[in-house]
């Protein structure tokens, strides 16, 4: 199969793209989830911490609440894996103390980080767009198991920037990077994401990481990002 254009910049995805579902599923998620309480018991009255607290509770409907009935919320939040902005920000948080002592390391494909490293040396710049926070993404790739990838990255987006399935999030990307769409490679698992991107003009390839057949023709599928070609 013929590899891909090289594109100006590189747009990417973290889990399910540059790593594993697993790694966020069964370590990140359960970890925020069990420390979540002892954190808001902690620092729960740190104004940021506060503020998300409210965020929380007003987006749940139960404005006013005590923290434990908002824990709770945030909790169940976690096992839906609910995209929830005042969620993304202080599991962010909980996750800081989490890579500083050292209790895991973030996941990476080996040819994501063998491609983050190929794209930077040839001047190609990388950057980030996952539903996690800006701070959760730098703590991410500051922390992998292949070490500190953060200066091979360009820049963070998350959902401040927008939903991940709306093209208008996409368009506030480029107008940040300064790039036409089409100079603009977009890295996903997920296909809404992609279909998004690709209406704002971006070129996409589909990471399919099971290596299962892409069940429509809408992106060009790839199982590694070798077979991206640049
Ligand atoms: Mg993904």
């Amino acid at each position: 199969m013929a590899g891909f254009a090289r594109p100006r910049v590189v747009l990417t995805d973290i889990e399910g793209t540059t790593s594993s579902i697993s790694f966020v599923k069964d370590v990140l998620f359960p970890y925020a989830r069990e420390r979540l309480p002892a954190f808001v018991a902690a620092h729960g009255t740190r104004p940021e911490v506060r503020s998300l607290l409210a965020d929380a509770a007003r987006e749940g409907g139960i404005a006013g609440a005590e923290d434990a009935a908002i824990v709770a919320l945030l909790q169940r939040w976690i096992d839906e894996d609910r995209k929830a902005t005042p969620l993304k920000a202080l599991q962010g948080m909980v996750w800081f103390d989490g890579y500083d002592g050292r209790h895991f390391v973030a996941h990476m494909y080996p040819d994501a980080t063998a491609a983050l490293r190929r794209w930077h040396a040839a001047g190609i710049p990388v950057y980030v767009y996952s539903s996690g926070s800006v701070p959760a993404q730098k703590l991410y790739f500051g922390h992998t198991q292949d070490g500190d990838l953060l200066p091979l990255l360009s820049d963070y987006f998350d959902t401040t920037t927008g939903p991940k399935r709306e093209a208008a999030s996409y368009r506030r990307i480029l107008d940040a990077i300064g790039t036409p769409g089409r100079e603009v490679l977009f890295l996903s698992d997920i296909d809404a994401e992609l279909d998004a991107a690709a209406e704002a003009g971006l070129a996409t390839a589909w990471v399919r990481r099971d290596g299962t057949p892409a069940p429509h023709a809408r992106h060009r599928a790839i199982t590694s990002f070798d077979e991206l070609g640049f």
